[in-house]
């Protein structure tokens, strides 16, 4: 057995090697094509920052709120709840903090995430921007507060979710989805943590540092990104990819609602490193006590080839998805209209509680300075 286990391993990593050349040649000969200045398919991207910064300004902008808690981090900084002395508004202040070491990839990453939040200002889906600025050390979101928590952390607390509120997430979901595709916008890191609860319930989506725009037309990119166990099968492949990820992520995160668990299996020595539980044998647990209707959107979402997956035609996609049976009984203007009630209303006590947040971010000093980390 032991054997076998060393033997599948040697196997796994000589896959990983090949796949990984491949991305790096493929990387090499279209940075080549496109001029070595280039970003995605179409933002041209300046040699040099430069941007002149008066740090008497920075200081004067942070100045201009009082942060009152922690309420998140991510791989690139920390989100913070502040309040505007101003308006009295509440913002949630994403920050990123600058890689000295990667500058222009630092900044590119912001950019694109300002450019897509601007772009989706009036979805009511999508998390709303409200203003950004740069300390020397960090790049600094002002976004509305959505103060329900996340998806997974209701799911934690509610275990598997009836079929009735995966439908109204799953649509909620679709509708931003579908606003940001038909402007080029792939997310790429869509998994429950991305997606917020407003007060009475209402989805936001958010977090678009991973995001690719300038996916018009049948146009694919290569890129390896995303959080492992939402990754799709053509990513993995680096066969080139569009927006079908999202679909296939949008699967798992339906498979998740369904079932209160995670997606995938992996055997006792694929859960070591992210090559092997990227590279490896991905297995799914089936489920047995879901309708015919969820099955079929289920599958639909799952199915490995692209060009098969509920979602993915480009011109008939969204169609597919909302004249599915499962999908029947939602009325689309409505729901659009964000008049379709809830399922659930996150408790609150006020409008600065964060009792919906991750307790051990909630313990950290709110401090935020154009030095601070
Ligand atoms: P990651 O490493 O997962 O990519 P990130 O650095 O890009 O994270 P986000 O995912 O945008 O950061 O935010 C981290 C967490 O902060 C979220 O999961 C959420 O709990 C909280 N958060 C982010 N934006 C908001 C917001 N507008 N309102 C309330 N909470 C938010």
């Amino acid at each position: 057995m032991e054997e076998n286990g060393r033997v599948q391993l040697k196997k796994e990593r000589k896959g990983f090697c090949r796949k990984l050349r491949d991305w790096f040649n493929w990387k090499r000969r279209a940075r080549k094509q496109e001029g070595k200045n280039f970003i995605g398919d179409n933002v041209p991207v300046e040699k040099d920052i430069e941007r002149v910064y008066c740090s008497d300004m920075v200081e004067a902008k942070l100045k201009n709120y009082s942060m009152i808690n922690v309420i998140g981090q991510g791989a690139y900084g920390k989100v913070l709840l502040a309040e505007s002395k101003a308006t009295k508004e509440l913002y949630a202040l994403k920050v990123i903090q600058k890689n000295p070491l990667k500058p222009q990839k630092t900044f590119d990453r912001f950019r694109i995430e300002k450019k897509i939040l601007e772009t989706s200002r009036n979805n009511p889906f999508i998390v709303k921007f409200h203003s950004s600025f740069e300390t020397p050390s960090k790049y600094i979101f002002a976004l509305e507060y959505v103060n329900g928590g996340d998806l997974r952390r209701y799911m934690k607390k509610t275990g598997k979710l009836s079929e009735d509120s995966v439908k109204f997430y799953l649509s909620e979901i679709i509708v931003g989805l579908n606003f940001l595709h038909s402007m080029g916008i792939a997310h790429r890191d869509l998994k429950p943590e991305n997606v917020l609860l407003d007060k009475d319930g209402h989805i936001r989506i958010t977090d678009f540092g991973l995001s690719k725009i300038g996916l018009n037309g049948n146009k694919k990119t290569r890129s390896l990104c995303g959080t492992p166990a939402y990754l799709a099968p053509e990513m993995i492949g680096c066969k080139g990819y569009g927006f079908s990820v999202d679909f296939y992520a949008l699967g798992i995160i339906m498979y998740e609602m369904l079932t209160g668990n995670e997606a995938f299996v992996y055997a006792r020595e694929q859960r070591r490193t992210l090559c092997q539980r990227l590279f490896g044998k991905r297995k799914t647990v089936g489920i047995t006590d879901i309708s015919e209707e969820a099955s079929a959107v289920l599958k639909g979402f799952l199915q490995k080839n692209p060009k098969k997956r509920l979602g993915c035609h480009p011109q008939s996609g969204f169609q597919q998805m909302v004249s599915m049976p499962f999908f029947k009984a939602i009325d689309w203007e409505l729901l659009k209209a964000k008049k379709v009630i809830p399922p659930y209303k996150p408790p609150l006590s006020g409008r600065t509680d964060i009792s919906n947040f991750n307790s051990k971010f909630r313990a950290q000093e709110p401090i935020l300075t154009s030095e601070s980390k």
